[in-house]
């Protein structure tokens, strides 16, 4: 069994060790004759998984006590609609930063409950760069400020924290969650998707300031109820107990490789070796303004886009694969994440390398 270096952006890889532990347990977890698939979510054992996983996620991020993390369904884009809901609390309109294809699905959906105002947008440059801090045009009703801090298609990220006058910063981090420590009191809430940074599709997770639930809109309904999701522990209805499991070993993984700092050092170090090996060549093309480049997600084109269909077919063939960039915007994307070990971006730099010489 060969496994391949998969670039997807998202289910994306998982480490290892974690999807090997996951096959030890399969058939009994930890002596109960069970897999973790088939406990109850109330059973001790379900909730001692439950709890170690969240105690590790806020040992990693350093979570303050008056935050509360919940275990959601629904994915990101449930938050795209919970987050007025509960967050406007009687005023009128919010701020939202547009930086790419998910801010702009963030602010068609926050449009249904309130006045978008859009404080930035880069879209006049095709979204190739975050805006900077003097840029922003913060407007004083804003219930809170929306950004999202990666934009995993075009592969644009923040390197800074937004200042919002005291408002609360709202942070889509579904791609760029936990790949480098982050401030976590900057934020009034914090929303990622697992299935690119944490763990299997199907688990959501939501950091929030306690202050900011309680007072949803009129027809909330009860499951995208923050308060309510936050007394019953993200167990008001049967939580996603596999995949918030296996995220749980995500986070004694990376727990047991030196936490976010160390993994700050790695990735900066994948992201620097594929970026280099574009701006080095004239046959690759990155547009993103050097500042704004993810860490994450890397999309590159190539000189002649008749060479696509080649280029993916011989990565396919020596273990590179998924890295046929998003429809919308066309060329390559290479999603690495945690889980992508350096000997991945190690040989698709060789490949890349390898491919121009032939065609270039
Ligand atoms: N926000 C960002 C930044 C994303 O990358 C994605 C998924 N690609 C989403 C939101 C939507 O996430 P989900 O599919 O979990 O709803």
């Amino acid at each position: 069994m060969a496994r391949v270096y998969n670039f997807s952006a998202g289910p994306a890889m998982l480490p290892e060790p974690v999807l090997a532990q996951a096959r030890d347990e399969m058939l009994d977890w930890h002596g109960s004759g069970m897999c973790v698939a088939e406990m109850s979510h109330r059973g001790k054992e379900f909730m001692s998984i439950a709890a170690q996983a969240e105690a590790d996620l806020r040992e990693l991020m350093s979570i303050p006590d008056n935050y509360k993390v919940l275990f959601l369904q629904g994915g990101a884009s449930s938050q795209f609609t919970a987050i007025p809901m509960n967050l406007l609390q009687g005023a009128e309109s919010a701020d939202y930063i547009s930086t790419g294809s998910w801010s702009k699905k963030a602010i068609a959906e926050a449009r249904r409950y309130c006045a978008v105002h859009v404080a930035a947008t880069t879209e006049d440059t095709k979204f190739t760069r975050a805006p900077a801090q003097g840029e922003l045009d913060l407007s004083a009703d804003a219930a809170y400020v929306h950004y999202t801090s990666n934009e995993t298609i075009q592969g644009v990220e923040f390197s800074y924290i937004p200042e919002t006058n005291g408002k609360p910063l709202v942070a889509d981090m579904s791609s760029t969650i936990l790949s480098r420590p982050i401030d976590v009191s900057r934020y009034g809430l914090i929303y990622a998707g697992a299935q690119k940074n944490i763990g299997p599709a199907g688990l959501t997770i939501v950091i929030l300031r306690d202050d900011l639930m309680g007072q949803p809109m009129n027809g909330t309904p009860t499951m995208f109820d923050y308060k309510v999701q936050a007394d019953n522990d993200s167990m008001y209805n049967t939580p996603p107990t596999y995949a918030w499991y296996l995220a749980g070993l995500v986070f004694q993984w990376l727990k047991g490789n030196g936490g976010l700092a160390a993994m700050a050092e790695i990735n900066a170090r994948k992201a620097k070796r594929l970026y280099d090996c574009i701006d080095a060549s004239s046959f690759y093309q990155n547009p993103v303004d050097p500042v704004s480049r993810s860490w994450m997600n890397v999309p590159f084109t190539l000189a002649n886009a008749d060479l696509d269909e080649t280029f993916l077919k011989e990565a396919k063939a020596v273990g590179l694969t998924t890295l046929k960039g998003h429809r919308s915007v066309g060329g390559m994307r290479a999603s690495i994440y945690n889980a992508m070990p350096e000997s991945g971006v190690e040989a698709l730099v060789s490949f890349m390398q390898e491919f121009e010489r032939k065609n270039g």
